[in-house]
């Protein structure tokens, strides 16, 4: 037998109940946590063949040891292959405007006032129904994007309109959510969006407490957006007709709002957003294929500042997911065949972050008024991502713990020649020490 690949361990030794040393395990592609003696782990750690064969069994059965030459690696592979390229699914990210109302310095794409073409926004629509009227369609999801998609409301009304109706007649599951900066949702909108259109999902980012979100997501009118956003969602999270209606709220951590966990958790459970409809996380500035140096956390202070904003969001009863060990088969729509990005001006894309980003210009696969029908788009530049990773590859996927809840991240910023690595590689160890904590383990020492 050998030690699999997929283990992590707490950074901390706790101590139980009874006293005893223990470490938490996250077995990360079964996606179980064990709370397991430190001198048995350690046992297993240094050469398991001197523990009892009980032990042994247990360890086996719970993943943690397989048979010698197992290549975990390739089944995980394997399985992302199948699931990345399965027929019955169509994704269609939708950018229905090219500007944005805010300016956020961060940001890498670049915003103009372009109306569409009835034209255009027809071929959009076509488009999405010769995929829901294809025979192997079984579901479609629809997810609106930006620049900011609420500066196209009318447009995604319109769209919505169309399509869903047609999924109704072909028996196609719909399913939609948003990314937004919320600064233009009104609860009635929100009422529309969700009763009408399905969006089931916004995601809305709140770059800490007011006068620093203000300051590093200014509208383009000068005005602060923190009040209003907050006010709308929380009049949604008390409205009984929406009960199915979520809402994750980003936080991207800068030099600039890194300390201010307590003052922004605080403000949240203040208005009223300790909900079940609303989940909090946050992560940190990066780069969009522009240079982030000024605004980014410095690395060493990374595992820090997470901790101080997952404990506060604890600390105010925010749900928040401390844990995220959800298996991603589908890292992103990039590397799925059955999934395209259409930007404001009909060009088709692979991938979300090549739109609007100018170091990204040319990436386009074709457009929408030459696409129609239901055959998938072009091949894009990621769709041989998980094949490749079987080859040689330069990225550090094969070797990481952490794949099978990771998937690679991010191929674009990979094939730019970076690591793309979440900061989830380096706070996995330090969150586990956090969950060991909520379940009652103490710190030793
Ligand atoms: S390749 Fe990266 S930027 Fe493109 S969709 Fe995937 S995760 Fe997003
Ligand atoms: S992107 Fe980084 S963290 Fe994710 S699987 Fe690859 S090596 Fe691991």
């Amino acid at each position: 037998m050998q030690v699999s690949q997929y283990i992590v361990l707490s950074d901390s030794v706790l101590a139980d109940g009874q006293g005893r040393s223990v470490r938490i395990v996250l077995h990360s592609s079964t996606g179980q946590v064990y709370v397991l003696d430190d001198g048995i782990l350690r046992e297993m750690l240094d050469d398991h063949t001197s523990l009892p064969d009980a032990v042994i069994r247990e360890l086996a059965s719970a993943e943690l040891l397989v048979q010698d030459g197992h290549d975990e690696f390739a089944v995980l592979v394997e399985q992302n292959i199948q699931a990345t390229t399965a027929p019955h699914r169509r994704t269609f990210v939708l950018m229905p405007s090219a500007y944005c109302n805010m300016g956020c310095g961060y940001c890498g794409q670049q915003h103009f006032k372009a109306p569409q073409s009835g034209q255009h926004r027809q071929a959009v629509v076509n488009r999405i129904l010769h995929a829901v009227r294809a025979p192997e369609t079984r579901e479609l999801a629809v997810n609106w994007f930006g620049a900011e998609p609420m500066m196209g409301y009318a447009q995604i009304l319109d769209i919505c309109a169309a399509v869903i109706p047609a999924c109704g007649d072909s028996g196609v599951r719909y399913s939609s959510k948003m990314v937004t900066n919320g600064a233009l949702l009104t609860l009635d909108k929100i009422r529309r969006l969700h009763l009408e259109c399905q969006v089931d999902h916004f995601e809305i980012t709140l770059d800490g407490p007011a006068e620093l979100h203000d300051v590093q997501r200014p509208l383009k009118s000068g005005r602060g957006s923190f009040a209003r956003i907050v006010a709308t969602i929380g009049q949604a999270c008390q409205d009984d007709d929406l009960p199915d209606l979520r809402f994750r709220i980003r936080t991207n951590i800068s030099r600039g709002n890194q300390d201010s966990h307590e003052l922004f958790a605080s403000a949240m459970k203040d208005a009223g957003l300790a909900h079940p409809k609303v989940s909090f996380y946050c992560t940190l500035v990066r780069p969009w294929g522009n240079d982030v140096s000024e605004y980014a956390v410095p690395v060493d202070q990374v595992i820090d500042v997470e901790r101080k904003w997952l404990r506060a969001y604890q600390a105010n009863g925010l749900a928040t997911p401390l844990l995220p060990i959800g298996r991603v088969t589908n890292v992103c729509v990039a590397v799925m065949p059955t999934a395209e990005v259409i930007d404001p001006t009909g060009n088709v894309y692979s991938c979300t972050e090549q739109p609007l980003v100018p170091g990204r210009k040319g990436a386009a696969l074709g457009h929408v008024v030459d696409l129609q029908a239901p055959r998938l788009r072009p091949e894009g530049r990621y769709d041989s991502w998980n094949p490749d990773l079987l080859g040689n590859t330069r990225v550090h996927c094969p070797t990481c713990s952490i794949f099978p809840i990771c998937g690679g991240s991010c191929p674009l910023v990979w094939h730019e020649g970076t690591p793309a690595c979440p900061p989830l590689r380096s706070t996995m160890p330090m969150r586990l020490t956090l969950y060991g904590e909520s379940i009652g383990l103490r710190p030793v020492g």
